[in-house]
């Protein structure tokens, strides 16, 4: 029997978040205007376009700064020609996740939990995205294939943690969330359930009283890591809606990717440890970035980062501090490389 989170009627009428979610920016040229930057100075790449198309909420285009090519908001969603750098050891699916989908829609890559990708796309699409090669279409399950991934976790009492994931979860409708949840809920060995989102960062507006309501009610203790990589996207909006999610008792950590030129240096890392912590949301890891293919110019060595945390130590205090991690395929959890 199905424990219900919470009663809330989804309306047939598109929320503002999800109005906003279908008027992205997807032309550069667009993007750039609105910054004010010559669209003719850009070297675009058609071709990456189509291999990964380009996706920006507005109100994440509204925290750049106007006039810089170099805003650390900017480089992370323009599509460069860069991508099209073919470097040895970066290929398309790093961590070989296709390896680990027993169920569509379901990643068992770790023991104790799994994944569900349970939305097959994102608000944003940020450049050095290790799913960008990912078989999306593959796993976008229709509801008889959610109730086998479903009947997957539930045979398996040595599952205690279901992480939602995608794409972003937090693109599906609260309708298709409580679905979801409520099934996660009613399989007693799960105890904590894990959201891994950009959307309260990029698209604040997502996290509407309803949604707090309906991950705070569950049973099964949530826990939301959002991906913030710079102190520059926590504007007054983000941290409305963090609190929101705060107020509805949801533990809050952020995982960052360590990005080059993005915030490869010590006082931006400092900077988004101490802003995080003024809402509430504590660092909880650093990653290296996966070594995907198209994104070489992002990527910055072990030794970088381990240098970088040894400064963080020396500036704040150790919960401040996220851990340095890399994924290594087959790998039993992720790498701490500090
Ligand atoms: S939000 Fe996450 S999954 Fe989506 S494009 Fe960005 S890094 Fe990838």
């Amino acid at each position: 029997m199905t424990s219900p989170v919470v009663s809330i009627i989804d309306s047939d009428q598109p929320e503002k978040w999800q109005q906003m979610l279908s008027d992205l920016i997807t032309d550069p040229k667009e993007l750039l205007q609105i910054l004010g930057l010559n669209a003719t100075d850009y070297p675009g790449d058609p071709d990456m376009l189509r291999q990964f198309p380009m996706k920006v909420p507005r109100p994440f285009a509204a925290r750049m700064e106007a006039g810089n090519w170099r805003d650390p908001l900017l480089l992370q969603v323009l599509p460069s020609s860069l991508e099209a750098v073919q470097v040895e050891g970066l290929v398309a699916d790093p961590l070989q996740e296709a390896a680990a989908n027993p169920v569509p829609g379901l990643l068992h890559k770790y023991a104790g939990r799994v994944l569900l990708t349970a939305v097959p796309h994102c608000a944003v699409h940020c450049r050095y995205c290790f799913r960008r090669h990912f078989d999306y279409a593959g796993n976008a399950p229709n509801r008889s294939e959610w109730v086998k991934a479903i009947d997957y976790i539930a045979a398996d009492p040595g599952i205690t943690e279901v992480i939602l994931s995608g794409g972003d979860p937090l693109a599906a409708s609260d309708r298709h969330l409580r679905w979801l949840i409520d099934r996660i809920n009613d399989i007693e060995h799960v105890s904590s359930l894990r959201l891994h989102t950009r959307l309260p960062i990029v698209l604040p507006q997502r996290v509407t009283p309803g949604l707090a309501a309906l991950l705070g009610g569950s049973r099964a203790k949530p826990v939301l890591v959002v991906h913030c990589n710079h102190a520059q996207e926590l504007d007054l909006q983000v941290a409305s809606a963090l609190g929101q999610l705060t107020d509805n008792r949801i533990i809050l950590l952020n995982q960052a990717v360590l990005l080059r030129d993005v915030n490869d240096n010590l006082p931006a890392l400092v900077a988004l440890s101490k802003r995080l912590f003024q809402l509430h949301v504590l660092p909880y890891y650093l990653h290296l970035p996966d070594r995907v293919a198209g994104t070489a110019h992002f990527q910055v060595s072990a030794a970088t980062g381990r240098e970088l945390i040894s400064g963080m130590q020396a500036q704040l205090p150790g919960y401040l501090v996220p851990t340095l991690v890399q994924e290594q395929p087959g790998a039993s959890a992720k790498t701490r490389l500090a």
